[in-house]
């Protein structure tokens, strides 16, 4: 019988390593490599502390990402820095300042970080995570700006709105008014 895992608890441990708790939370939290647009399993990644245990980061959930080996690596070496603002849901910044705000279920690209070497480095890294997601079988994440808005369900509504009104121009004169 496994233990219950409660994705949004604070777990803790006292070692480096993490707990079998610790790590199996993790990796159903975040599903995926926490790194923007990488979609390599979480069971398969590295448990990283966000901030380095060296620096005082204690293993508990709120420090572990999981990142693939080679995303690992990006953030330990080269400057790719990032936090977790909530259980499963990661805020990047790459070396060239782009920022990306990750979450179990997609990427988005935030506004504001949009300029001429920030596009280029952003198109180079868009590139290599397309090339990366088309050997990947099964899930893509959708690409698209965060604008802070539900885009979908207000776009939808929106539509809505504007097929009743324009139902209600076409046949204005010949019913009667609702009230
Ligand atoms: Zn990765």
């Amino acid at each position: 019988m496994r233990p219950v895992i409660d994705l949004a608890e604070d777990y803790s441990a006292t070692t480096y390593e993490a707990s079998p708790k610790l790590r199996e939370q993790a990796i159903l939290r975040d599903r995926t490599c926490a790194f923007p647009f990488c979609n390599r399993l979480a069971r398969s990644a590295d448990r990283d502390h966000i901030t380095p245990h060296e620096q005082g980061g204690p293993t508990r959930s709120a420090n572990l990402g999981s990142l693939c080996r080679r995303h690992h690596r990006c953030k330990t070496h080269d400057g790719w820095s990032y936090v977790m603002l909530n259980p499963g849901t990661y805020y990047w910044c790459d070396p060239h300042g782009t920022q990306y705000l990750v979450t179990p279920a997609t990427t988005f690209l935030l506004p504001g970080t949009r300029g001429g070497p920030v596009v280029r480095a952003r198109q180079r890294a868009l590139a290599s995570m397309r090339a990366t997601a088309q050997g990947m079988p099964n899930r893509r994440h959708q690409v698209r700006p965060f604008t802070g808005e539900h885009a979908p369900a207000s776009r939808t509504h929106q539509t809505t709105a504007y097929t009743s009104t324009g139902r209600i121009a076409g046949t204005g004169g010949t019913d009667p008014p609702p009230f």
